[in-house]
């Protein structure tokens, strides 16, 4: 995910644990914050939505913006440190937070593979939460999307004295939303390192994806709803043809939507320069981590 940086432990009898390098906080900072533009370039993110990383240094906590529009995201004071077990901030006086960060925390705690998240309120993938039309891998692009994307109910997960708001706002409804990345919903916390789903969507409201990085979890993001526009203008041109006939749209196999996912997968560093390129172009971005960056700063809009 991230170029580890020179630095070494600093006990002066290293074992084996203590000669891994550390990994360079600041880098990993700037892809995230890099990450945060990207989403918003590619109408992911507007003003709302997240994404988050686990520390590398410290795997019980992690790391996501304070409560602003992700295109305004631009320096390591932007971001806070949260506990994985409570999406408490380690820093008590550090700025206010989303309220939705529990998406993350009970993610980071149930499989501990996953190293980053993406949560989105994508319209062009909303429409699949509560139309009754499953969203199907249709792209060799999507094939992260595998067989069936898991659509998490939240009305269904309500106790008495909820706040009905459709955020997840809780770690128990942060829990609810993580266990339907299971093809076992019923399994605990951390028995399986791997999620079963890439994807899950939420009735009403988005999508949340999840990944072993920053990177992936961006790619995921931004093709999740890239399948979504490209199945909808399907539907919309079968429905239109007064000629069709009533066969269904072909989707990936099983076996095609691992196998494009495992190739394409590999190629993440293509777009991820593409995009980055991208957003460091334009004025309304600033990332003041990124060494790259040539441009004199631009006035926040
Ligand atoms: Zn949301």
């Amino acid at each position: 995910m991230t170029a580890p940086s020179s630095k070494q432990s600093t006990s002066s009898q290293p074992s084996p644990a203590t000669e891994m390098v550390a990994a360079d906080l600041t880098t990993v900072f700037n892809t995230l914050i890099t990450g945060l533009h990207i989403l918003h370039y590619n109408g992911v993110l507007d003003a709302y939505g997240h994404i988050s990383v686990r520390n590398p240094n410290d795997g019980s906590n992690f790391f996501m913006s304070r409560n602003l529009a992700p295109a305004l995201v631009a320096n390591s004071s932007d971001l806070v440190e949260y506990r994985v077990e409570d999406a408490a901030p380690i820093d008590p006086n550090a700025p206010g937070g989303f309220l939705e960060r529990y998406i993350h925390s009970e993610l980071y705690k149930r499989f501990p593979s996953i190293n980053s998240v993406v949560h989105s309120h994508s319209p062009q993938v909303v429409p699949y939460t509560f139309s009754g039309v499953p969203l199907r891998s249709c792209i060799h692009m999507a094939g992260f999307l595998g067989d069936e994307v898991p659509n998490f109910d939240i009305t269904a997960h309500y106790e008495p004295g909820d706040n009905q708001d459709i955020l997840i706002r809780s770690q128990r409804l942060g829990a609810a939303l993580a266990a339907e990345f299971s093809s076992d919903r019923s399994l605990p916390n951390a028995t399986q390192t791997e999620a079963d789903h890439a994807v899950v969507l939420m009735q009403n409201h988005g999508f949340t994806t999840v990944a072993s990085s920053i990177k992936l979890a961006v790619m995921q993001a931004v093709y999740t709803q890239v399948n979504a526009g490209i199945q909808t203008t399907a539907l919309t041109i079968q429905n239109s043809n007064p000629n069709r006939n009533q066969q269904d749209l072909s989707f990936l196999s099983s076996q095609q939507a691992v196998k494009t996912w495992t190739t394409m997968s590999g190629t993440s560093d293509r777009p991820w320069g593409l995009w980055s390129h991208e957003v460091r172009s334009s004025n309304l971005y600033q990332n003041l981590l990124d060494p790259d960056q040539t441009q004199p700063a631009a006035p926040l809009l």
